[in-house]
């Protein structure tokens, strides 16, 4: 297997579809034969539900079993806390416990390595690994930041405060500066988009003028519809539940974007390598 890239879903902001793009960019991935891995780090436990999970907190082992394993040095085997999906993604559920987890970690040595020590030894065994963030920039995100090699930032345009992606360049502009310099930022990507409602594509296009000076914007932009959080109840990705709505249709559009990321880069460092 070659290279492993691991993309962080990033957002402070609540409900704007980080978990549902982690779920459904991984579920694309695998349908174009890539082997993923779906890691929550959120004590929400939405991402386990989404997977099909009724009760996130009734699990034995989570992100919180494996990450006190690392910290109090009595490692526990991720592979005990990874479950398989049927559509053939991997993922790594959390729940509650987590929340009990990040505040040990204040405390600990290198507190900001402990999910880097986590993820680093799965690469080997995965193409992409996506890692849904819960909604903060607090001491679990800084981790997750540390562990990517690149970021996602899922928002509503009519969200998109500029303040509040400010906050978020910062932690992103910290972590490269002292621990993590080639963490990327693949984008922004638009969620919930609706272009029926008022003013919506004068909206959308002036969003994409302005963050565009700064940041990449994906092309792709997630619809606003039903069947997205009706799949996710269903513990489906979009594909399984309806693979002819739109949703489904954008995240297999966003998949091959960011397939295509990929490709640019390696060429990029190809070429970096020839001069
Ligand atoms: P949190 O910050 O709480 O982790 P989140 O950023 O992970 O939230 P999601 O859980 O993915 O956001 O989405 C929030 C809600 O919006 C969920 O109920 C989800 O089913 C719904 N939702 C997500 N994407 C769409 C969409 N494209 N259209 C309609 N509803 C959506
Ligand atoms: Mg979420």
């Amino acid at each position: 297997m070659g290279t492993c890239k691991v993309i962080g879903l990033v957002s402070q902001k609540g409900g704007v579809g980080k978990t549902t793009s982690a779920v459904n960019l991984g579920a694309g991935l695998v349908r174009e034969g890539k082997k993923v891995l779906i890691l929550e780090a959120d004590p929400q436990g939405s991402l386990a539900i989404s997977m099909g999970i009724k009760n996130p907190d009734a699990l034995d082992v989570s992100l919180a079993t494996v990450m006190s394993g690392i910290m109090e040095d009595k490692p526990v085997d991720a592979l005990q806390a990874i479950l398989t999906h049927q559509e053939g993604m991997d993922f790594l559920p959390a729940n509650i416990e987590l929340s009990a987890m990040e505040i040990s970690l204040i405390t600990v040595m290198s507190r900001e390595f402990v999910l880097k020590n986590c993820v680093d030894p799965l690469r080997k065994d995965y193409d992409y690994i996506l890692i849904d963030c819960m909604p903060s920039l607090g001491m679990l995100t800084v981790n997750a930041l540390v562990a990517s090699d690149s970021v996602i930032i899922p928002s509503q345009p009519s969200y998109l405060s500029a303040k509040g992606l400010d906050l978020l360049l910062k932690s992103v502009a910290r972590v490269r500066r002292s621990i993590n310099p080639g963490l990327a930022i693949d984008g922004i990507l638009f969620t919930m988009v609706d272009r029926r409602t008022n003013n919506a594509n004068e909206i959308i296009a002036s969003m994409r003028k302005s963050v565009g000076q700064q940041l990449r914007v994906f092309e792709t932009e997630i619809p606003r519809s039903v069947r997205a959080a009706e799949a996710a109840l269903a513990g489906k990705s979009i594909f399984a539940f309806d693979k002819t709505c739109k949703v489904a249709e954008a995240y297999g559009q966003l998949t091959k974007e960011v397939l295509g990321l990929e490709a640019r880069t390696r060429n990029q460092s190809r070429a970096d390598r020839v001069r």
